[in-house]
């Protein structure tokens, strides 16, 4: 394009809350043919709250106060939103929080350390599997949970579980019109989480998306770009692979938000999903997605 119709095309997106980096992306945002949303904070708000609390031996007792005080003390420590929810959640309780030792997160799994002389552990139920935790116990709660599409987090202390948190992130109000006419575009939507797939299938179902890929761990997510890429579309030279876009607001997005060959920062995000990325959608609506998408064939219009 020439550099008059990148500067009207940008100027279009400014005005439109779309900061686009460089020529390029624009230029090639009417090529995209798989779109890839993370979940958290992308097509859902990003404000997870606690909605249920469930303790292996019933509600409303001391012991469900002691257990939320283990949880919460040690999310305290964890920059994970879902940590930020357990936390809240506590303090609306006025649960007072313990100090820990020893603390650690392992990304995509959940968090551990020592409170009050207890080891306690926070995360995703395969974690639980991996540390020989037994999850038998809640299993039905945490099904429950993840058919309405909330997470399912399990909280184990001294290595049995006690309790099961159910942590529910409403989708952006604009998210289903937004998959909707990126369909309608033609375009491949693709959901992509480290959160476990029947929550992820619940917030797909609500959005209108089908294709779901659930419970990728961090350091995967480039890598599922690069296979996407990968993919034929089509058997004329131009279009042997495919042209994706990936749509993220996490520190975990941004190798994939690098990988893809338009990658697009929601502005509330994180700073290094926003500088990984080519495209950043400031009030993070996605049909900001649909506009970019317009703007490029326009301006790809104006040169030809
Ligand atoms: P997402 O891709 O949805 O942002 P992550 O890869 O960050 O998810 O985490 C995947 C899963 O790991 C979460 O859904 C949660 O179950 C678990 N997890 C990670 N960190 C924490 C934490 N601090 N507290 C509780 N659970 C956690
Ligand atoms: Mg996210």
């Amino acid at each position: 394009a020439t550099p008059t119709s990148v500067m009207v095309g940008t100027g279009k997106g400014a005005e439109n809350g779309i900061l686009i980096k460089g020529a390029e992306s624009l230029e090639l945002a009417h090529q995209i043919q798989i779109i890839v949303l993370d979940k958290t904070g992308t097509i859902t708000q990003g404000k997870p709250t606690v909605t249920d609390f469930v303790t292996v031996n019933g509600t409303a007792n001391s012991n469900e106060i002691q257990l939320i005080q283990l949880a919460a003390s040690l999310e305290r420590n964890s920059e994970h939103p879902l940590a930020e929810a357990v936390v809240r959640y506590a303090q609306s309780q006025e649960v007072t929080l313990a100090d820990v030792r020893d603390f650690a997160a392992v990304a995509g799994s959940g968090v551990q350390g020592i409170v009050s002389h207890h080891l306690v552990q926070i995360g995703t139920q395969r974690w639980m599997e991996e540390l020989d935790i037994h999850t038998q116990v809640l299993q039905q709660d945490k099904e429950r949970l993840e058919y309405l599409g909330k997470t399912a987090v399990w909280l184990a202390v001294d290595g049995e579980i006690q309790g099961l948190i159910g942590i529910a992130d409403a989708i952006k109000p604009t998210s289903p019109q937004a998959v909707k006419a990126l369909q309608k575009l033609g375009l491949e939507v693709v959901m992509l989480t480290g959160d476990n797939q029947r929550t992820a299938e619940s917030i797909a179902r609500e959005v209108g998306i089908k294709q779901v890929l659930a419970e990728v761990r961090p350091d995967q997510k480039a890598e599922v770009i690069k296979s996407l890429q990968a993919e034929k579309q089509g058997s004329t030279r131009k279009t042997q692979h495919s042209i994706v876009a990936m749509v993220g607001d996490g520190i975990n997005d941004a190798p994939a938000l690098a990988q893809a060959d338009v990658g697009i920062a929601i502005g509330t995000g994180a700073d290094v999903a926003i500088a990984a990325s080519d495209i950043t959608l400031i009030s993070g609506d996605l049909q900001g997605i649909v506009t970019a998408i317009q703007l490029s064939r326009a301006t790809m219009r104006n040169i030809r």
